[in-house]
């Protein structure tokens, strides 16, 4: 038997609502703000994320599903969504049209060790803005991060993070400090840490190990050393959320795994989740679009992990059945008048299960009683001399006989007041 790829699930039927209402919430919320959705490919020239996430990364160096192609170009698939938007914003000449406003959802590849909420093929739903320069859209933006998630019911396990990481003026000097305090505590630090701290510094600072955490609980912090106009962005940052009356923590170990970010960053993570515990994340990232060829446009975006959503919605959420009306049949004449009853309620807007495998009357009830359908219709030779259905109220458990003509448009008008 052939299975999935380690780190690689199928989604199956039963939870595809749940993504489905991840989407259909996105598209309605994000539109609410201006976004709309762009669908870029899901493999680009491996080019493309060395430049833009960075070369010295977790996910370019190790993460990455990289293969030549029979041309013998280096590809990967994507293993997040901005390096993609971005080119396309160079690509379309989008500068010309500010604000660019876009949403993606889909895939995302990153070879990791699979655990709870870490899958080598991913999925995020995540926004771009580019334009604004200012903390009003990064408070407009974690608004609507906020919105999108109360909206799924999920604000009550839920924090906002925020940090400042400073632009390439007040992050140098910060980041030559940073490593020298590193270097006298390097021998308390986790092995990965001490990689880090020549190559990517702040990275050490996000470590979750509890040693390095209580090592570096009183090391410089980029907060101490912004420069004022990073200061200034990040004070009217928590001005605007303050008035917004969003609740938000300032976190400044908070630092992202991607080079790009500048000045905001921002993290939802949830109580309920364990290790794996980042709902979103996100930041600004003012120098990208310029660093990959583009005229300079500030930016700034957030992506959220749909499995994680996912495991906190399944908690959380009951669906409501997706069936309506069970019809069940019985002999020859009932299938075939049932095969066109069926289209008839269909076509008033219906979910219909049609008995499709024959059985008998006591086996079909129970499909009907695990379809969870409202109504179980009965149809057999009976019925058929008298031209009526048997409709039974599968809730009140009451049953009556409606005339065949007239049970589409009578089950229809029930379902559209509600149980
Ligand atoms: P983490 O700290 O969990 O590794 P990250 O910093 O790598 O996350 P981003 O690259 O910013 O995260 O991606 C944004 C969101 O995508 C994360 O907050 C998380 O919800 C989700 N995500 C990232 N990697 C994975 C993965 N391997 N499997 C499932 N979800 C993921
Ligand atoms: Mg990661």
């Amino acid at each position: 038997m052939i299975q999935t790829v380690r780190g690689v699930h199928d989604i199956l039927p039963v939870e595809t609502p749940l993504w489905q209402l991840l989407e259909a919430r996105a598209l309605a919320i994000f539109g609410q703000y201006g976004f709309a959705e762009i669908r870029t490919p899901l493999f680009e020239k491996t080019e493309l994320f060395a430049r833009a996430v960075g070369a010295a990364t977790d996910i370019v160096e190790k993460e990455m599903y990289t293969f030549a192609d029979r041309g013998g170009d280096s590809l990967s698939l994507r293993p997040e969504g901005t390096a993609s938007v971005v080119r396309t914003f160079v690509q379309q000449s989008m500068h010309r049209q500010l604000p660019w406003k876009v949403w993606y959802r889909g895939p995302m590849f990153r070879y990791e060790r699979p655990q709870k909420g870490r899958q080598r093929q991913f999925h995020q739903i995540g926004c771009e803005l580019f334009g604004p320069a200012g903390p009003l859209a990064d408070a407009e933006l974690m608004a609507m991060v906020m919105r999108y998630l109360t909206d799924l019911g999920l604000q009550a396990s839920l924090v906002l993070e925020i940090n400042s990481l400073g632009c390439p003026d007040c992050r140098a000097p910060y980041r030559d400090l940073l490593i020298a305090t590193l270097r006298t505590l390097v021998a308390h630090l986790c092995e990965d840490c001490q990689n880090r701290i020549e190559r990517n510094p702040l990275r050490v600072l996000d470590c979750k190990r509890e040693n390095c955490r209580a090592t570096l609980a009183n090391a410089p912090s980029m907060l101490d050393h912004l420069c004022a106009g990073c200061a200034n962005h990040f004070s009217s940052l928590k001005t605007h959320l303050n008035h917004l009356g969003i609740p938000y923590r300032v976190n400044p170990f908070m630092v992202r795994g991607l080079d790009y970010y500048n000045r905001t960053a921002f993290e939802v993570t949830s109580t309920g989740l364990g290790a794996q515990n980042a709902v979103a994340a996100g930041g600004r990232y003012d120098g990208l679009v310029a660093q990959m060829g583009g005229t300079s446009t500030p930016a700034i975006g957030f992506a959220m992990g749909m499995e994680r959503l996912v495991l906190l919605l399944n908690r959380e959420t009951t669906l409501p059945s997706s069936t309506d009306v069970f019809l069940a049949t019985l002999g020859e004449r009932g299938e075939n008048a049932g095969l066109l009853l069926a289209e008839a309620i269909r076509k008033e807007g219906l979910a219909v299960e049609l008995n499709l495998s024959g059985g008998s009357l006591k086996s079909q009830m129970k499909r009907a009683d695990r379809s969870k359908a409202r109504f179980a219709l009965m149809l057999g030779d009976t019925e058929i001399e008298k031209n009526v259905v048997i409709v039974k109220d599968m809730t009140l458990g009451q049953q009556q006989e409606i005339r065949w003509s007239e049970a589409p448009v009578f089950l229809a008008n029930l379902c559209r007041v509600g149980p």
